[in-house]
């Protein structure tokens, strides 16, 4: 069994430990700790690593393919957990997205937008939207340009979409990257999303979905309001998936 050496044990004291240093980042950055939403990234680990996180408090969670997800969410059955799907996801799995998850973070056409906005209003159900940067330019990243971000949000507000909230932006950094260029491509996403929220006047475009284990504390610096830590707070996986 793959998750037999495995020790829960230890989710609910990682678990501890990172809120800790979210609370420290963000003090540092003279922040209200209060601020950040912390998403326990469970892709790869069981459900029953998932429940021992729930067990120590822990309410979101983040998963990035459908069908790892949809397995957990209803073996799980928790409607107090806010599911968060935070994968590249192909148009055509969008029909699994809402009604199951409250928060997409990976917004990267206007034609998902379309296919999730069309299945929520037949859940009667609404859908929290990131819109994903690659801010980096890599191009093994998904998401749209900082170039063409204005664009978009110019579209996206143009199509008839009542089933999406539009929240903010979602960014991978450049993890293995000197602290110095990781800082300024999470200030980059800051500063595209108060253009945006200008611009185009949406109040509630407030979220910055950004750092991971290796980075949250300086994403944090630069205004993050959702970080999404994985190994930190599960250990490794047992393989590697993006
Ligand atoms: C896997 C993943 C994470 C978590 O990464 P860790 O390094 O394990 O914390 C965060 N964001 C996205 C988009 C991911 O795919």
């Amino acid at each position: 069994m793959q998750f037999m050496n495995q020790s829960f044990g230890g989710i609910a004291s990682n678990l501890f430990s990172v809120k800790q240093s979210i609370a420290e980042a963000a003090r540092a950055a003279k922040r209200n700790p209060d601020e950040i939403r912390l998403i326990a990234v469970s892709k790869t680990h069981s459900h029953e690593a998932v429940a021992a996180a729930i067990e120590a408090g822990h309410q979101d969670f983040g998963e990035s393919t459908t069908q790892e997800a949809l397995a957990k969410i209803s073996r799980l059955a928790n409607p107090s957990i806010t599911w968060h799907f935070i994968g590249h996801l192909q148009t055509n799995k969008a029909k699994f997205i809402p009604g199951n998850f409250s928060w997409l973070h990976s917004l990267d056409s206007l034609e998902l937008a379309r296919r999730l906005s069309r299945r929520a209003q037949e859940l009667s159900a609404n859908l929290n939207i990131l819109i994903e940067v690659n801010v980096t330019g890599d191009p093994k990243k998904h998401g749209v340009s900082p170039e063409s971000l204005l664009d978009f949000v110019e579209k996206f507000s143009k199509e008839n979409l009542p089933a999406l909230s539009l929240r903010g932006l979602m960014t991978i950094g450049p993890y293995e990257a000197p602290e110095q260029e990781r800082c300024r491509c999470f200030a980059r996403l800051r500063e595209l999303r108060d253009t945006c929220r200008e611009r185009f006047a949406l109040p509630g475009f407030t979220e910055l979905s950004m750092g991971m284990s290796g980075d949250y504390p300086e994403a944090i610096k630069e205004g993050a309001t959702m970080v999404r830590v994985g190994t930190a707070i599960f250990g490794e996986r047992d393989y590697l998936r993006k």
